[in-house]
């Protein structure tokens, strides 16, 4: 049996094949690690029944453990050159369609309806350009797909954002967003060796596990994340100046405070201790309120 693209040797062979040059813009760090690959996919707990949707393929590394660990695979990849390639790499895997697009312009529910025919159940596994993480894993859980899990490889500093709880420097409107929509776990810190070429920044595997209902009640989300981000504007602030800069003149201070008391929220707190609970609970008050 051939050795996995993932091999350090593969990929240069692949590489050199090709004439394919690494292009930072796009956030092009290659996995060449086994092992790494193996916990990822495991992570993502998939079965022949299931599918896996992959963003920026490479040169196929990920996809092709995919291949042979899901039963319907789509691979969304933006860099036009790399497609020839992963045509040839993946030719062995009749399981897997590859789509040259840019994926916050991408339909995924059209490609969802054309790809996903079978799979019960679908995990998006990637190891993530860094470039943009954050809209690609919001665009993920806001269009509410039907995802069960989504593994991958991000920014070790993101990956502890998103999955902060209250109180620590780390938690913010990021790791409420992602809450909201998901259980984040984090799956295993991973050196810079272990790609090429070998990112600025540590990385982390995390793991979302999408949540069929939100853990707290709201009327309006847009209103409860604009209020969320209202309140971390200035993190050394206390929440009531954060939210009077945002919601109220100088002369509705006593009318905030009062609305903040009653969502038993005391008013010189900062944005970071606040629960999620306690956001939407605020932002129902302020939406009685005509706020
Ligand atoms: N999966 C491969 C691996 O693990 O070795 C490559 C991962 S590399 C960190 C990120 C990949 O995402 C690159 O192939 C890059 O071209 C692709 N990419 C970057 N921006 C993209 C976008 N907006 N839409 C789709 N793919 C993108």
């Amino acid at each position: 049996e051939r050795e996995g693209i993932a091999s350090p040797k593969r990929t240069k062979e692949i590489i050199d094949k090709h004439r394919f040059s690494f292009k930072k813009s796009l956030g092009q760090n290659f996995l060449i690690d086994q092992n790494i690959l193996g916990k990822i996919v495991d992570a993502a707990g998939l079965d022949p029944s299931k599918g896996a949707l992959e963003i920026g393929p490479g040169i196929g590394a990920l996809t092709e453990k995919l291949a042979l660990n899901a039963g319907e695979v789509a691979a969304i990849e933006i860099d036009r050159r790399l497609i020839p390639i992963l045509k040839d790499v993946l030719g062995p895997y009749g399981n897997v369609t590859v789509r040259e697009a840019d994926v916050l312009k991408v339909d995924l529910k059209a490609l969802f309806d054309e790809v996903f025919v079978r799979s019960e159940k679908v995990s998006v596994v990637a190891n993530l350009p860094y470039y943009v993480t954050t809209p690609i894993l919001m665009k993920l859980l806001e269009e509410k797909l039907p995802l069960e899990n989504i593994v991958v490889m991000i920014q070790k500093e993101v990956a502890e954002r998103m999955s902060a709880s209250p109180g620590g420097k780390e938690y913010g409107s990021l790791s409420i967003a992602v809450q909201y929509y998901s259980e984040t776990e984090l799956v295993c810190i991973v050196p810079r060796t272990v790609f090429i070429p070998q990112p600025n920044v540590e990385s982390a595997v995390i793991r979302l596990k999408v949540r069929e209902k939100p853990p707290v009640e709201v009327a309006d989300e847009e209103h409860f994340f604009t209020l969320v981000q209202a309140s971390f504007t200035q993190r050394r602030k206390t929440i009531a100046n954060n939210l009077r800069a945002r919601y109220f003149s100088q002369e509705g201070r006593e009318r905030m405070e009062g609305l903040l008391q009653e969502a038993g929220i005391e008013p010189s707190r900062r944005a970071e201790t606040l629960s999620m609970e306690e956001y939407a609970r605020l932002s129902g008050i302020f939406l009685r309120e005509g706020i």
